[in-house]
């Protein structure tokens, strides 16, 4: 079994960072800003709350749970219970639940390419067999591309938008598309929305919002860890119809018992906590602008603008061509060694002529980051003419 490539680079960095090394790392997938002093008072608060100390249910704190189904009603513009809820370890955990309450051994799972390679373990860990089904040029998932991957065995799709690493929103006429083929062809939907706060362009929309009918075939899937800069809490839920929670309630009684209960507080505080997230994503906004421009100012590397999430993507092909390289592998060794910044290479995502930048850091950090980069690599114009 192999480990996380994603992982793997964090990994890598971590250990040079222990040796002294002045590592950057734009590998990871989550905010590097701390979570809101909000949230960390109401866990202290929690755990001086003996009733966080014993054993509780195993579908989830009822006041989170009902926190959620208000959130996920917002977004679908549906009504939802704190029944329809489970709470999780996690989006990642929510994700595993889904694909074991629903797919058979030797059944399949569509999985977006490029795509985050956490959809697919999660397909592999439940026992399904996860199938990559290639998006179009703007990164998006289309009822064509997964009717080319359907088979008799196929059980479920997972969508992302916005994506992982590609910053894809699918805009409603598309994930309308997408529910219209997944009812046709009695196939489930498993939304991950983690990433739905991450929209600069205010196009993010729940496919159950923009396909209402496809209710009893969906699975929403979010948590706290991206919008809330709370990857370490481990609290995510997913949303679903019964027989999909009875399933992921089992699951957790029989396994982890249930979600910290002192976690699950913090996470209903950062729920109630609107405005933190509001003054990230104009972070967010601004850094994004301040990266892309930085990397179409390289040669050799082409970098579209992502309408969400908090990655760039760029095609690095140009560059690894000019270099000799064969794989974007060979360039974030490469970066590491000489710049001291650590990237995500392409293969993590089934790209292989792309890197992963994460730009959810702050600016003084972003800033030496871009500094670094472009003191080793050549500007544009340097070498060859801008290609996109
Ligand atoms: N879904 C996507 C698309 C992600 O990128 C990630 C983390 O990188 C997760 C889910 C996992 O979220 P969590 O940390 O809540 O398990």
């Amino acid at each position: 079994m192999t480990d996380n490539p994603i992982l793997a680079v964090a990994d890598k960095a971590r250990a040079l960072r222990a040796q002294g090394v002045d590592v950057i790392t734009l590998a990871a997938g989550e905010p590097q800003a701390a979570t809101s002093a909000v949230v960390v008072q109401a866990a202290v608060d929690a755990a001086r709350d003996p009733a966080t100390h014993h054993y509780a249910t195993a579908q989830g704190d009822p006041a989170l749970r009902e926190r959620v189904a208000t959130a996920v009603a917002g977004d679908t513009r549906l009504s939802w219970t704190p029944d329809d809820v489970q709470v999780t370890l996690g989006a990642k955990h929510a994700l595993f639940l889904a694909v074991q309450a629903l797919v058979g051994a030797g059944e399949e799972v569509l999985v977006a390419a490029p795509g985050w390679p956490g959809h697919a373990e999660a397909v592999t860990a439940a026992g399904g067999i996860a199938v990559p089904v290639a998006t179009d040029r703007t990164f998006r998932l289309s009822a064509e591309a997964l009717e080319t991957r359907r088979s008799p065995r196929t059980r479920a799709v997972i969508l992302s938008s916005p994506g992982n690493p590609t910053g894809a929103v699918h805009p409603e006429a598309r994930l309308r598309q997408i529910a219209d083929w997944a009812r046709r062809h009695d196939v489930w939907v498993i939304s991950d929305d983690i990433y739905r706060a991450f929209d600069y362009t205010g196009t993010y929309r729940s496919i159950l919002r923009a396909a209402p009918s496809l209710r009893g075939r969906a699975v929403v899937v979010g948590g706290v860890s991206k919008e809330h800069a709370m990857t370490g809490w481990r609290v995510g839920w997913l949303a679903a119809p019964p027989q999909v929670i009875a399933s992921a309630r089992l699951h957790v009684s029989r396994t982890i018992t249930h979600v910290p209960t002192v976690n699950q507080r913090a996470a209903l505080a950062a729920l109630d906590d609107t405005a933190t997230p509001v003054r990230a994503a104009s972070d967010y906004r601004r850094r994004r602008a301040l990266l892309v421009r930085a990397l179409n100012g390289i040669d050799g590397i082409d970098c579209p603008l992502p309408d969400g999430g908090m990655f760039a993507f760029p095609d690095v092909g140009a560059l690894l061509r000019d270099r000799g390289w064969t794989s974007g592998a060979d360039l974030a060794a490469w970066l590491l060694d000489t710049a001291r910044l650590a990237v995500v290479p392409g293969e993590a995502f089934r790209a292989p002529g792309r890197i992963r930048v994460c730009f959810a850091v702050d600016d003084s950090t972003l800033i030496t980051a871009v500094e670094r980069l472009r003191a080793v690599l050549a500007p544009r114009g340097a070498g060859r003419p801008h290609t996109t």
